[in-house]
C-alpha cells in the first residue's frame, strides 16, 4: 500500500488526508524526522508559510526535509509550494527549502478577503477534465529553471508545475475533493497523464 506523509505543523492537513484515503492510501502524520521513515511521498499543506517555516526549524525538520526530497516525490499546496521554492520575492520571513527551482510572489492572488475559485477544464490522461480551483492568498509563481514543466497555468500565470519529481500548486485540489494531482504525483505518472506538460491547458 502506498504510504503518504502529511506535514502537520500547522495548516490545513486534514483535507490531504482526506484525499490520500480518498486514494487508498496509507496517510500519516508527519510531525519529527522519525515519521519520515518509510514513506513513499510526503504533502506539504496550505497554511502561514512564515510560521511553518518557523517551525520546521524549531521542530529540527530541514535537514531530514531535505535528505526526503532527494529520495522521493514532495506535493506542495499554496503556502506548501512558498516553502519548496528557491526564491521568494520581498520576503524575508520565510527561508524556504529550495526543492523547486522557483520563485513566488506571497499573496500576489489577494488577501483571504479576495480568494478566488477558478473552473478549469484540461485535458488528463487522454480525457476532458473540469473541476473548480481554490486560491487562497495564493503565490504566484513569477519565474522557474529550465527543468521545471507547467502542468496548468490560469490567466497566463502557471499554477500547477513539476520537476520530474516534486509538484507544486498554487491552489487548494484538497478543498475541491479534486484528487488528481496527489494521484499522478504519488503513482509517478504525472508525464503520461498530463501528456503536453507546458501546454496541458489548451484542451
Ligand atoms: N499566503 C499564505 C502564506 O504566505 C499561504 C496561503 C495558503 O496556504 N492558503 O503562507
Amino acid at each position: 500500500m502506498i504510504k503518504i506523509g502529511v506535514l502537520e505543523l500547522q495548516g490545513n492537513f486534514e483535507s490531504h488526508h482526506k484525499i490520500l484515503k480518498k486514494l487508498g492510501y496509507d496517510s500519516v502524520g508527519v510531525k519529527n524526522s522519525n515519521d519520515l521513515e518509510c514513506l513513499d511521498g510526503l504533502v506539504l499543506p496550505g497554511g502561514e508559510s512564515t510560521t511553518m517555516s518557523l517551525l520546521i526549524d524549531s521542530f529540527n525538520l530541514r535537514d531530514s526535509l531535505l535528505d526526503f526530497s532527494k529520495k522521493k516525490p514532495i506535493l506542495g499546496t499554496c503556502a506548501g509550494l512558498i516553502l519548496m521554492a528557491k526564491n521568494i520575492e520581498n520576503e524575508s520571513r520565510v527561508n524556504p527549502l529550495g526543492i523547486l527551482d522557483i520563485t513566488v510572489d506571497r499573496n500576489a492572488y489577494g488577501r483571504q478577503i479576495m480568494s478566488k475559485k477558478e473552473q478549469i477544464n484540461m485535458k488528463f490522461n487522454s480525457k476532458l477534465v473540469d473541476f473548480e480551483v481554490t486560491l487562497i492568498r495564493a503565490p504566484k509563481i513569477i519565474e522557474m529553471g529550465d527543468e521545471v514543466q507547467v502542468l496548468l497555468d490560469l490567466d497566463d500565470s502557471p499554477i500547477a508545475i513539476y520537476n520530474g519529481m516534486h509538484m507544486g500548486l498554487s491552489f487548494h485540489p484538497e478543498l475541491n475533493g479534486v484528487t488528481l494531482f496527489h494521484e499522478s504525483l504519488f503513482r509517478g505518472s504525472v508525464n503520461s497523464n498530463f501528456q503536453a506538460p507546458g501546454n496541458i491547458n489548451a484542451a
